[in-house]
């Protein structure tokens, strides 16, 4: 035996590094997580307010969406990081249902330190919300709302209840119709017959100048891009189009050959021999039968004017994701090596131009590609409307996958929590609490809509669920009249799918901080990179986020 063993501690950790163990580690991390979800609480539901968010560059965004908030804040806790995971799950999986997710999740941790405080130990915590959180996803199953996918009014519902609160806010009529237009384009019979909705065939676009109500959903692509010629033709109908991925260029000669040029002559036929080439690839362009190119690389002057003399209308560094979208639209192959292009690699349709916009629309023969072209006046708002429409856009498309709606306005919490405050009565040992202190936890939404929407939370509370130990499983906030009503009658509306998601990945993301006993950091406690917090002692590892929130609450 070694002396080391003996006494002394020994020491595998580098000078260095920090640990916080236990409760420490665990209160520090329940702080940094409720931080979070602190932040993005007030922004919940239809009178939430908005966010500005200033970048390290200075670039502004103003938002009430949780994901994107959440993204800016440039947080820098790796704990608070697990809750912003949370929100960037529920955007991949649900598209809608940030806030409530990272809002449930702090407020699962806020009610399991109450009961740490109460030397349940943290296991017994997480097995009760684990318990809770799968009997909550099969309650939704229960009380959700089998709907006609045909029907469009509800679909819209789920759009405005959807954009509520964002800057789509004002125009929610106009754009939820545009939204569920244009999901019905995209929807597709599956193998069994069940629709299924692709995303792929729809792509929005933005412009600066209008007006919100001038959105529009067209038919087919919008192209923000000119010819690359004065001579070329402007619009082209029953085109044959070719969308290439290489460049219209020289190809260049090996990096290291130097071509030493003796006289005249011989600089002519190296010059000549470009041209050459050029024309090469003008030439096999022209076989194939195209009357339109658009490029996704650069097209060569001499190559343009060739184009041009042709009468072939071309567009250069047209962005990869619009030569994706056109080649649906179109049903055109891409072709990335012109010596190999033939005419199967075409796609047919038409090709306008929009002088006012300067845009190209393209329409395609056997077209299912709709562009939804969003309107605004500035920048700012575009952006936000935009968030707004693409959130909108997933709820509709997974409440047509899916078929189920439940009642939102807290009616589908306030029910939750009933049934599950039921279940808790049947969970054995300690875990009941933990059971119990879920059912609180997801009634947080009511509460926060309340108290957002500046009514009283704890008479709203009440008189919900008197309503629903009535027996009104759809009951909800009346925001405008502070009352309690249908809010599934009243279009109120949200996907099954949305509330079941954003109940798990709460939970996990709880259980995952709840998990930790023992927080072993190599440095501080912040992540890397931040090099002007490098002192900061590991019980104040939170002020790593300070600087990207400080101006925010
Ligand atoms: P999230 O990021 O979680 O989607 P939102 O700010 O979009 O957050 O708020 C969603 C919540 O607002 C949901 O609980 C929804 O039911 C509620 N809500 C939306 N519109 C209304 C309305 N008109 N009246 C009452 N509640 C509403
Ligand atoms: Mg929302």
């Amino acid at each position: 035996m070694s002396q080391r063993m003996q006494g002394q501690p020994m020491v595998i950790m580098s000078e260095d590094s920090e640990r916080v163990k236990d409760e420490d580690a665990q209160s520090r991390n329940i702080a940094a997580a409720q931080a979070v979800a602190e932040s993005v609480r007030s922004t919940l539901g239809p009178k939430g307010m908005d966010k500005m968010l200033v970048s390290s560059m200075g670039d502004v965004t103003v938002t009430n969406d949780g994901v994107t908030i959440l993204d800016e804040m440039d947080i820098n806790d790796p704990t608070a990081e697990m809750i912003v995971e949370v929100a960037e799950t529920q955007e991949d999986e649900a598209g809608d249902g940030t806030t409530t997710a990272v809002a449930i999740a702090g407020e699962l941790l806020q009610n399991a330190e109450d009961l740490l405080e109460q030397d349940i130990h943290p296991s017994t915590v997480i097995k009760g919300f684990h318990l809770a959180s799968e009997q909550a996803r099969q309650e939704v199953d229960e009380i959700a709302t089998e709907i006609d996918t045909d029907d469009e009014e509800i679909l819209r519902s789920v759009a405005e209840t959807s954009m509520t609160g964002k800057g789509a806010e004002l125009n929610k009529e106009h754009l939820s119709n545009l939204i569920v237009s244009a999901v019905r384009q995209i929807t597709v019979e599956g193998d069994n017959g069940e629709p299924v909705v692709d995303l792929e065939y729809l792509k929005m676009e933005t412009q600066t100048g209008g007006a919100v109500e001038d959105s529009e959903m067209l038919e087919g692509a919008i192209i923000d891009k000119d010819p690359v010629h004065d001579n070329m033709p402007r619009s082209v109908a029953d085109a044959d189009v070719m969308l290439l991925s290489q460049a219209i260029e020289v190809e260049e000669t090996d990096v290291d050959t130097e071509v030493s040029v003796a006289d005249p002559d011989q600089l002519q036929q190296f010059l000549d021999r470009e041209e050459e080439q050029l024309k090469e690839k003008v030439q096999q362009i022209v076989e194939t039968g195209a009357d339109v190119v658009f490029c996704q690389k650069g097209i060569d002057d001499l190559a343009q004017h060739y184009l041009a003399k042709e009468g072939i209308l071309a567009a250069r560094r047209v962005k990869k994701s619009d030569i994706e979208f056109l080649s649906e639209v179109l049903g055109a192959n891409i072709v990335s090596d012109l010596s190999e292009a033939s005419s199967d690699d075409l796609g047919y349709g038409d090709v306008s131009r929009d002088e006012d916009n300067d845009t190209f629309h393209v329409t395609g023969d056997n077209a299912h590609g709709v562009t939804l072209l969003l309107r605004a006046s500035t920048d700012h708002v575009v952006d936000e409307i935009e968030r707004g429409v693409s959130d909108a856009l997933d709820v509709v498309a997974s409440t047509v996958a899916d078929g189920r709606v439940v009642a939102g306005g807290g009616a589908i919490e306030v029910e939750l929590a009933k049934r599950l405050r039921d279940y808790a009565d049947s969970v054995e040992g300690r875990e009941q609490l933990a059971v119990e202190s879920f059912a609180d936890a997801v009634e947080l939404v009511p509460r926060v809509l309340s108290e957002n929407s500046g009514l009283d939370p704890i008479d709203m509370l009440v008189d919900l669920r008197a309503a629903h130990s009535e027996g009104q499983v759809r009951a909800g906030i009346d925001i405008e009249n502070n009352d309690v009503t249908d809010t599934l009658e009243a279009g109120v509306v949200e996907p099954a799918h949305a509330k079941k998601q954003a109940i798990s990945s709460a939970t996990e993301a709880a259980n995952l901080v709840l998990k930790i006993d023992d927080i072993i950091s190599a440095g501080d406690l912040t992540t890397e990179g931040d090099e002007d917090e490098g002192d900061m002692p590991a019980g104040g590892g939170m002020g790593g986020m300070g600087g990207g929130m400080g101006g925010m609450m």
